[in-house]
């Protein structure tokens, strides 16, 4: 079944609310204090049965600024308009700006109501009529029908409905299915339920038990329930206004502007490639004004950088690039609304060709060039763009995300484009995670000259740790994708991996010959007082040894097993551990012996041999029992 939602629009007090209860008996006015009884969660949403049967979904929105927010928020969820004028009045500010909104948000199915017949002459009509059509000439309502009507009387209200069935025919049926997004709108708590996300869903299906993503929040939560039109519904789909009941997140984690979306949909971007478009009537924009970007139920203040010239004139298209002065999470091909920043008026509208792109430099044509090229890709070179500028790793599943096209459709081209070496692909756990060839050498390159520049500087460690690799130089891939993409670049000679590090393959530690000699003197000193050794510190600084050196060497010789460290500060040579061990031997026994004893035995003092009796007792080598330990 198709649900269509058909928005009122039109100056104030043109009669839209009396409208909407004619033909729905609801009276929208009062909607608030039904939401306050708990009745309706949807302000202004009414259904609309038609005299054919079929059931519509009215919004009727109070309120100038709020219809503008309303609007555009539910953009994707509006089907068909009622562009509402009075007969009395004619065409007003606000008449001209809710059909600017239509036209933009692309709404090209619609009836133009001109009301309140009954307070005028018939010729004065004729004049209003003619007005409308000048008005909706050239915009995407320049084909709706007309009707002429008074809901005071009821004049032409059937042939209203008539006409509203005629068009609701028209409305193609959403596409269904994919990832869903839906814009938060208004979010609360309600007793015996937790917290309540309403909105419109803008794609996919979303279903009861799934889990969703919060942005920007970023936590996940599972939905509870799902309410659409006020029905309990097992699924949600795209068009629809819909209250989702998520579990596990507070009111606060949801804020209007965010989204609620399927895991790891949305990015936050900073910037956009977009294709703009001017209204005619709009004054022109320049270079670097500041507009309200609205996109969702979000507004974000950006500056305009024009690339090809100083100024965009009313009724020019251009591709420019808008700089967010806070993040979004748009799509490609998702539509902006401009407002301008002062008045708050509707301007133009864009759309995302590219939601990550670089920096660009003004005035050069291969920019220009390589955006009108994004306008026009087909779906296999939309998918090497991303895979060329866009992280290292991407399975089928995070580019039909990213892309908005339906993986069935990604699959066999990705596969086509391996065969043909375009793509390189990894597989993991039976999946395929695909690379481009030159994304995938610049990256190996990178981590060549990384590691090559980590051995110079630490030529006795084994190696850079993997998770450190990681978090360095690549946050954004999984252990598995790494670990994957590690083994493949090993297989091809350029690294090896041995316990968890990661080295260039044809490094080994080597210590300098400075450090050679540092290692020794720094051994022979152990060993010549095995039982009471220097201090590390001291001994450093009586080596004068560099600072930077200090914890390799360290790390080195208890790596090579000829100190070990008992506890900070504090090494003993491998041979004094095993000469402390066999001194013990006497006291073998239940007897057990005491701290004292034992230092005696060691003709030692206590600041040693209390350390090394608790190595021992984490070694497992004796047992601490009350005063006295025993040999395990
Ligand atoms: P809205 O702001 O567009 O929702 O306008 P309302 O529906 O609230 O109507 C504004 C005023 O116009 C109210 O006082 C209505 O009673 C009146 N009105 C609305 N429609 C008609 C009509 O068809 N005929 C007459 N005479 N008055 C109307
Ligand atoms: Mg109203």
């Amino acid at each position: 079944m198709n649900h269509i939602i058909v928005g009122t629009a039109g100056h104030v007090d043109h009669g839209k609310t009396l409208l909407t209860l004619r033909l729905t008996g609801v009276d929208t006015d009062r909607l608030p204090e039904e939401k306050r009884r708990g009745m309706t969660i949807e302000l202004g949403f009414v259904p609309l049965q038609l005299a054919n049967g079929q059931r519509l979904g009215l919004i009727d929105v109070p309120g100038h600024e709020r219809f503008v927010k309303t609007m555009l928020a539910g953009a994707a969820g509006m089907d068909m308009a009622l562009l509402v004028v009075a007969a009395d009045e004619g065409v007003m500010p606000q008449t001209k700006e809710h059909l600017n909104i239509l036209h933009l948000l692309g709404i090209d199915k619609g009836v133009l109501v001109i009301t309140k017949a009954d307070l005028v002459e018939e010729d004065w009509l004729e004049l209003i009529e003619e007005q409308v059509r000048e008005l909706v000439s050239g915009t995407t309502l320049a084909k709706a029908p007309l009707a002429t009507v008074s809901a005071l009387t009821g004049q032409g209200i059937d042939e209203l409905n008539n006409l509203l069935s005629q068009v609701a025919a028209q409305v193609p049926p959403k596409p269904s299915g994919g990832h869903p997004r839906l814009p938060i709108d208004r979010v609360f708590s309600k007793v015996g339920f937790g917290t309540v996300v309403t909105g419109t869903l803008w794609q996919g299906l979303l279903t009861v038990g799934q889990t969703v993503q919060v942005w920007p929040d970023g936590r996940e939560a599972r939905v509870r329930g799902l309410q659409v039109h006020g029905c309990q519904v097992e699924q949600a789909l795209a068009g629809q206004r819909t209250a989702v009941n998520v579990s596990g997140l507070p009111v606060g984690a949801l804020p209007r502007g965010g989204w609620l979306a399927a895991p790891k949909l949305l990015r936050e971007r900073w910037r956009l490639d977009v294709e703009l478009r001017l209204l005619k009537d709009a004054k022109p924009l320049s270079q670097r004004c500041r507009l309200r970007l609205h996109h969702g139920t979000a507004e974000v203040l950006c500056r305009l950088q024009l690339l090809d010239r100083e100024e965009l004139l009313p009724k020019e298209r251009c591709l420019c690039q808008l700089l967010l002065e806070k993040p979004l999470p748009p799509l490609r091909g998702d539509k902006l609304i401009l407002r301008s920043y002062s008045p708050m008026t509707v301007v133009g509208a864009a759309t995302v060709l590219d939601a990550n792109p670089a920096r660009h430099k003004r005035y050069r044509a291969e920019v220009l060039l390589e955006m009108e090229r994004h306008l026009r890709v087909d779906t296999g070179g939309i998918l090497l763009n991303i895979l060329e500028r866009e992280g290292l790793l991407n399975n089928a599943t995070a580019l039909a995300q990213e892309t908005q096209l339906p993986q069935g459709e990604i699959e066999p081209l990705l596969q086509g484009f391996e065969a043909d070496g375009k793509l390189i692909a990894l597989f993991i756990d039976g999946e395929a995670h695909y690379a481009h060839p030159a994304k995938f050498a610049e990256w190996r390159a990178c981590l060549h000259k990384e590691l090559i520049e980590y051995h110079r500087k630490f030529p006795l460690r084994s190696g850079l740790p993997l998770a450190t690799a990681r978090a360095q130089y690549f946050p954004l891939l999984s252990q598995k994708q790494l670990a994957a993409l590690i083994e493949r670049w090993s297989g091809e000679g350029f690294f090896s991996m041995q316990d968890g590090w990661l080295a260039c393959a044809d490094f080994a530690p080597l210590p300098s010959a400075e450090q050679q000699i540092w290692l020794k003197l720094i051994e022979t000193d152990h060993a010549a007082n095995l039982l009471n050794p220097p201090e590390w510190a001291e001994e450093m600084e009586r080596l004068k040894i560099p600072e930077a050196d200090q914890p390799e060497l360290l790390l080195w010789m208890c790596e090579q097993g000829i100190l070990i460290k008992v506890t900070e500060g504090l090494c003993f040579h491998a041979q004094a551990i095993c000469e402390a061990r066999d001194k013990l031997a006497p006291f073998k026994g239940a007897e057990g012996f005491t701290l004292a004893q034992a230092r005696d035995a060691w003709a030692s003092s206590r600041k040693y041999a209390l350390p090394l009796l608790e190595y021992f007792d984490r070694q497992k080598i004796t047992k601490r029992i009350g005063e006295k330990r025993i040999l395990l």
